[in-house]
């Protein structure tokens, strides 16, 4: 069965226009499908979560590969036709209706998989990939806790690290080119933003594919990527204050061309003096003019250490 040829029969039976307000681009070269399903790795021992399946051109093939596919997808019309012409043909697919931003992902894991890491794979809306991304990297990693007992094992002189409640293993996802850029960065680069040390935080990035706007129906104004992001075990910087560590980061990026003394300290999420800001660069040895972009994932741990105490 040729997966894209059976999308364009459902194209024409139902007359689909895609809904912009959903970000509906679908998928229609056979070859992208291949590199985005092989650079997410699935075998007959996963359970995959699939975003926004549209009209299930990768749900097929993942139903097909994987142990157990449950897809949510937000348009009820989709759900409509999924249900219709997709569910009936396997027996390890469910649909689920809904908003992916308002689902307990813990909790699927947990009653799908009995607890054990998923694999999430997507061709993702545009309009919200980076909620959607930080969203499962902050709430599905389980590195905030583990990142809390290794501080405290440190404190009674343990050097056992204790892991892990993460809930995902990969997320391998289609989104726009210049956010993969983002993503793929290295802190420090140019093109490095907030979510740069996100992604390196809770995971190892790796770039699949590039992919042209003429993959798709309707073509999209912007180039895409195909990234895998390996969710860590262990975070590479450890911190007892994470959500301190991305406010200072936010801060950092939200105000990019100011000082990092003058981002954070002007900064609403903070509520931090431009002495105290001060005083805790000039500990951690930083310069107050550099700018955020400049710090490595290290610098921005060991400020909020410091300002933590403040
Ligand atoms: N997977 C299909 C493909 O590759 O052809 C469709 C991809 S399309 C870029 C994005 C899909 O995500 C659409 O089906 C859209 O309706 C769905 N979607 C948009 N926002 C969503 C949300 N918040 N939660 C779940 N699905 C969403």
């Amino acid at each position: 069965m040729d997966a894209i040829s059976e999308t364009y029969k459902l194209i024409d039976k139902y007359s689909i226009h895609a809904r912009k307000r959903f970000g509906q681009n679908f998928l229609t070269d056979p070859h992208v499908l291949d590199k985005i399903i092989d650079a997410a790795g699935v075998s007959k021992e996963d359970f995959v979560l699939e975003i926004g399946p549209g009209l299930g051109t990768m749900t097929r093939v993942l139903a097909e590969r994987a142990g157990r596919v449950l897809a949510v997808e937000i348009d009820y019309d989709l759900v409509d036709i999924l249900e219709r012409e997709i569910v009936p043909l396997y027996d390890n697919l469910e649909i689920i209706e809904g908003d992916i931003l308002k689902q307990d992902v813990r909790a699927i894991a947990d009653e799908y998989n009995n607890g054990r890491p998923i694999k999430v794979v997507a061709n993702l809306p545009y309009y919200i990939t980076t909620p959607i991304i930080m969203e499962l990297l902050e709430k599905c990693s389980g590195l905030s806790s583990s990142n809390c007992e290794s501080v405290k094992a440190e404190n009674t002189h343990s050097d056992d690290i204790v892991n892990s409640s993460r809930i995902i293993e990969s997320i391998t996802v289609m989104v726009q080119k210049e956010v993969a850029d983002r993503m793929l960065a290295a802190p420090g680069d140019k093109n490095c933003g907030a979510i740069t040390y996100a992604i390196n935080y809770y995971s190892k990035p790796y770039l699949a594919a590039n992919v042209p706007p003429n993959c798709f129906k309707p073509r999209p104004k912007v180039h895409s990527s195909v990234i895998r992001l390996d969710i860590l075990e262990e975070s590479p910087v450890k911190t007892s204050d994470e959500t301190l560590m991305f406010k200072l980061i936010r801060a950092a990026f939200s105000q990019r061309r100011k000082t990092l003394l003058n981002a954070i300290s002007n900064s609403a999420e903070l509520d931090l003096s431009k002495s105290e800001v001060s005083n805790a660069l000039t500990e951690a040895g930083l310069d107050p003019a550099v700018r955020g972009e400049k710090l490595t994932l290290s610098d921005f741990s060991n400020l909020s250490e410091i300002l933590r105490n403040f």
